[in-house]
Formats: structure tokens, C-alpha cells, sequence
């Protein structure tokens, strides 16, 4: 049996190849990750990822799109969208589950391999709907955060510090994330002004803003004053605070409608939609 651990070097994803390998041993377990361009995946999460795996004693396997110089902002520029048909964002498309599938499909089988995923027992509707998809093409998943035996609650107690971006971020997501709310674009806008720039950039070549307010377009270009306006008050940048005081805070400097306020979600990796 191959135990194929979805390893994003997010913490939960850790957990779940320390578990694995608890359960299973370390022979069969292949932790599969897709490097991000070291401009958007920050260089804590790359020492996490190798820290975790040289503890366990096993490779990090690499499924990566080809040209690994492209972060999200290029697929879509490429593509000249920032989503595809089915409402997916085209960077999860081109940079993770593509080349997921191309790489169960090059090795590995649907008889004896089980791929396993990091969501725990608050995400029971991600989970019924990634074993409908992925059963649906053949292949079997299992989600160790939900079994009743487990051994590993945080990596901290093995002496692994999970990745820094945590103090701040809520997921292990790119920085820059096209599937994240105007919290962490605004930790975007204090701090990596670079990364801002280039999804300016992105959304001047594309013609389409990544976030709407129901159906109007809201561009970068559009917020900037507000969150300098922000930054200018002292609000803090992070998605540590929960999103409804940080919005409260927010809300007395700025207008911004409730449809605005989209919720960061963890990027759904490795899924065909
Ligand atoms: S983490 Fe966000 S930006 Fe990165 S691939 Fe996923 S949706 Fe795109």
C-alpha cells in the first residue's frame, strides 16, 4: 500500500505524515508537496516542510508545475483569467492539482494507494466533498485528523516550531492569495508591497479585479486609499483578530459592505473540481 500524504507544509499536514507514519511505518509514505515560487510560499514554510520530513526520515516528493518560475499571478496572466469555468481559481488549478493528478496518474494506483488530507473534525463538508470527487475517479482518501487514536497534536513538542507566517495568517496559503478576503490582502498591503504590486499588475492585464462585492468589481486599485487609510490608524495587519472585531475596527475609518468581508479559506489543493 502507498500512503500518499497531500503535504503542504501547512501544520495540519504535518500532522497528518507524522500520523501516517505512526500507523503505517515510513516505507510506503510519500509526502507530495508543490513548491511555490519562494516569492509567495515564505522561506519558513519551505524549512518546515523539509524539517518535518527529515524527522520522519523520508524525501519530500516534488509534483510542480514545469515552469517553476511562475507564481500564481503569471498562471493567470498566462491564462488571461483569474478563474477557470467551474468558478475554480486557475492558480490552484495550474500550480496544484494538475500537477497532482499527473503525478497519481505517472505513480501511482488506485488499488493500493490511499491519499490522505489534513481537514479535522470542524470541516466535515470539506471532507464528504473530497471523498465524493476523489472517489468518484477511483482513488481512496483518509483523514487521520478525524481518527480516534491519535498520537501528534502540534510539532512544536518534537521540536519543530510550525512556520512563522502563522503568527499572522490564518492558512498556510500563498501570500498574495487569490481565494483569500481583504484581511489578508490588507497584511499583503502593509507588508509585501511587492507582492501588491505584481497583482495590480496582474489584474491591469487581465481586465478583471480578484475580488467582487457581489457583482461589481472591487480592484486593488480601488482599496488602496482605504487601507492607507487603515495603516494610517494603526489597525493592525493580521488575521489573528477575529474578523468581526478587525472589520468593527476597520468599519470606523472606511466604508466596506458586509459582501466585502470574504473569509480567508485554506486552499483546496490537490483537488479536481
Ligand atoms: S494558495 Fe491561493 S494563490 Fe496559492 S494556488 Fe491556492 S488559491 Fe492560488
Amino acid at each position: 500500500m502507498k500512503h500518499i500524504v497531500c503535504y503542504s507544509g501547512g501544520h495540519s499536514s504535518a500532522l497528518v505524515a507524522l500520523e501516517v507514519a505512526h500507523r503505517f511505518g515510513t516505507k510506503h509514505l510519500v509526502l507530495l508537496n508543490h513548491d511555490m515560487h519562494f516569492s509567495v510560499e515564505h522561506a519558513d514554510i519551505k524549512r518546515f516542510k523539509r524539517d518535518v520530513a527529515e524527522h520522519l526520515g523520508v524525501p519530500l516528493t516534488f509534483a510542480s508545475r514545469r515552469n517553476a518560475t511562475q507564481d500564481q499571478f503569471d498562471v493567470c496572466v498566462e491564462s488571461d483569467a483569474f478563474k477557470v469555468n467551474n468558478g475554480q481559481e486557475i492558480c490552484t488549478a495550474r500550480l496544484k492539482t494538475e500537477p497532482f493528478m499527473e503525478w497519481l496518474a505517472s505513480n501511482a494506483s488506485q488499488d493500493d494507494s490511499t491519499i490522505y488530507y489534513g481537514f479535522d473534525a470542524t470541516e466535515p463538508s470539506r471532507i464528504q466533498r473530497r471523498i465524493g470527487i476523489m472517489g468518484t475517479l477511483g482513488w481512496k482518501t483518509d483523514y487521520p485528523r478525524i481518527w480516534e487514536e491519535r498520537k501528534y497534536e502540534n510539532t512544536e513538542a518534537l521540536g519543530i516550531p510550525r512556520p512563522c507566517t502563522y503568527s499572522v495568517f490564518k492558512h498556510g496559503n500563498c501570500i498574495g492569495c487569490l481565494k483569500a478576503g481583504w484581511q489578508h490582502w490588507y497584511i499583503v498591503y502593509c507588508t509585501r508591497p511587492d507582492i501588491w504590486l505584481k497583482a495590480m499588475w496582474a489584474e491591469d492585464e487581465i481586465g478583471h479585479a480578484i475580488h467582487w462585492d457581489g457583482d461589481k468589481p472591487v480592484y486593488l486599485e480601488d482599496m488602496e486609499p482605504r487601507f492607507a487609510a487603515m495603516k494610517a490608524a494603526g489597525i493592525p495587519a493580521t488575521e489573528r483578530i477575529p474578523h468581526q472585531r478587525f472589520w468593527a475596527q476597520a468599519r470606523r475609518i472606511i466604508p466596506i459592505s458586509d459582501m466585502q468581508i470574504r473569509i480567508s479559506l485554506p486552499c483546496d489543493c490537490h483537488e479536481p473540481s
